[in-house]
């Protein structure tokens, strides 16, 4: 790589050094290669574009299927004085046009695209006379139908991008890292013959455990389990916004300082919680899934499971935000079959390849919380990675030990 690009690396983003596999993707992408990038979140997916972009002559395209998220990352571009705009619905007619002839003036480094924006017959037009670097798809699960934020909008892409120019590298990033999901983006992108690079998806200092859920049993062990980790932050996550109030007043009647987390709350209401749980002012916050899209508080101790999340990939996503700062990180989740089948009923509205889809999903995550091997390794041979050995730190692993060493009768060990 040339010693311009990483002197960009600390001139412009004031990092000293690449992370992971950083320097190899830029430097695939700088040879005008297709390359695909699956890295888990957090790990500095956006740098791997957006550096490439400062250094190379033309706009590039970055398609993002978040508008709050666009906006964010295109202020802290410009924060750091990189060119760029974002194109989207919220912008008025006269404002996309500004953003355009800033583009076509070649002055716009990055350019971010809705995907719903990138499908309108005269942005096609004008991104045809403007002269493009190359196209980013961050998200790039959002093709595929096993993903789970499924944009069809994404799936027109690939042909919007071959009129806009054929030979246009693209990088592709995403998170999720199920084979499933991977094959269906190198197809739909037509990036079969891709550059690949997969990061792990070991998260070695989260300790995994599931317990049985139990009528009334299970919210004592929630609260004993909170309170052996006093002042600590935590997340406890639940299906269904009655499901959030309702526990999140059980832990304050209990002398928790929790507070709830869920789209029906008021918008100050849910603002004022998430960052009352980020100035630690609240040290457990009680949520749906809604709760957890890029927000990043690196000393979050514990993520429960209150109720079982619809796939393994959501699992690992939301466990994913214990630990960030690589100390203890500790992944409870209570476990009902019933629970599998209350999930499955909410989706008899949908289509049937939807439901089917769906189906196969949550029998997944039953199969997760009812195995009897290393947690770590069905986690990751899921994600299409192997685990030698066991990893000596999950409940399975333990407890295994723990009868051979101990000799403990069967039913203690079922019990713990
Ligand atoms: P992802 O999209 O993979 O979830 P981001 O691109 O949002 O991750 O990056 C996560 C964090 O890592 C950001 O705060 C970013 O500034 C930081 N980061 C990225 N690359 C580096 C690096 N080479 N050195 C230090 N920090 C980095
Ligand atoms: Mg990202």
């Amino acid at each position: 790589m040339e010693e311009k690009v990483k002197s960009e690396l600390k001139k412009i983003f004031g990092f000293s050094q690449f992370r992971g596999n950083q320097e190899p993707i830029v430097d695939n992408l700088l040879k005008d290669r297709n390359t695909f990038v699956i890295m888990p979140t957090g790990a500095g997916k956006s740098l791997c574009y957006q550096l490439p972009a400062v250094v190379s002559e033309g706009t590039a395209i970055v398609i993002s299927p978040l508008i709050a998220l666009m906006k964010n990352q295109v202020d802290q571009l410009n924060a750091i004085g990189v060119n760029a705009h974002f194109l989207n619905s919220t912008l008025t007619k006269s404002e996309s046009n500004r953003v355009k002839s800033e583009v076509l003036a070649g002055k716009t480094k990055l350019l971010y695209v809705a995907p719903e924006s990138l499908t309108k017959e005269d942005n096609i037009e004008f991104l045809k006379s403007a002269k493009i670097s190359f196209v980013a798809i961050d998200e790039a699960h959002c093709i595929s139908e096993w993903g789970h934020d499924f944009r069809p909008e994404y799936r027109k892409i690939k042909s919007i991008v071959a009129q806009i120019a054929p030979e246009l590298p693209i990088i592709a990033l995403t998170a999720t890292a199920t084979p499933k999901v991977q094959q269906d983006i190198q197809r739909n992108l037509h990036m079969e013959s891709a550059d690949l690079f997969k990061s792990s998806f070991n998260r070695t200092n989260l300790f995994y455990e599931v317990r049985a859920k139990v009528k009334n049993e299970t919210k004592k062990q929630l609260i004993k389990f909170i309170k052996s980790h006093k002042g600590k932050s935590g997340i406890i996550y639940c299906l269904s916004r009655k499901k959030v109030e309702e526990i999140a007043d059980l832990l304050r009647v209990n002398q928790i300082n929790a507070a709830p987390y869920h789209a029906g709350l008021e918008p100050s209401v849910r603002m004022k919680n998430q960052d009352d749980f980020l100035n630690e002012e609240v040290d457990v916050i009680v949520a749906t899934i809604a709760f957890g899209m890029g927000i990043d508080k690196p000393d979050v101790r514990y993520v429960i499971h209150y109720d079982v999340p619809k796939s393994l990939e959501g699992y690992y996503q939301e466990t994913g935000r214990a630990g960030r700062d690589g100390l203890e990180g500790h992944c409870l989740m209570f476990y009902r079959y019933e629970d599998i089948i209350k999930l499955d009923k909410f989706n008899k509205d949908k289509a049937v390849t939807e439901r089917e889809n769906a189906k196969i999903l949550l029998q997944e995550m039953a199969a997760y919380a009812e195995t009897g091997v290393c947690r770590r390794k069905f986690i990751l041979n899921y994600f299409g990675e192997t685990l030698e050995e066991d990893c000596g730190y999950c409940d399975n692993c333990k407890r295994e030990r723990e009868t051979f060493e101990g000799m403990e009768p069967l039913q203690t060990v079922l019990e713990a």
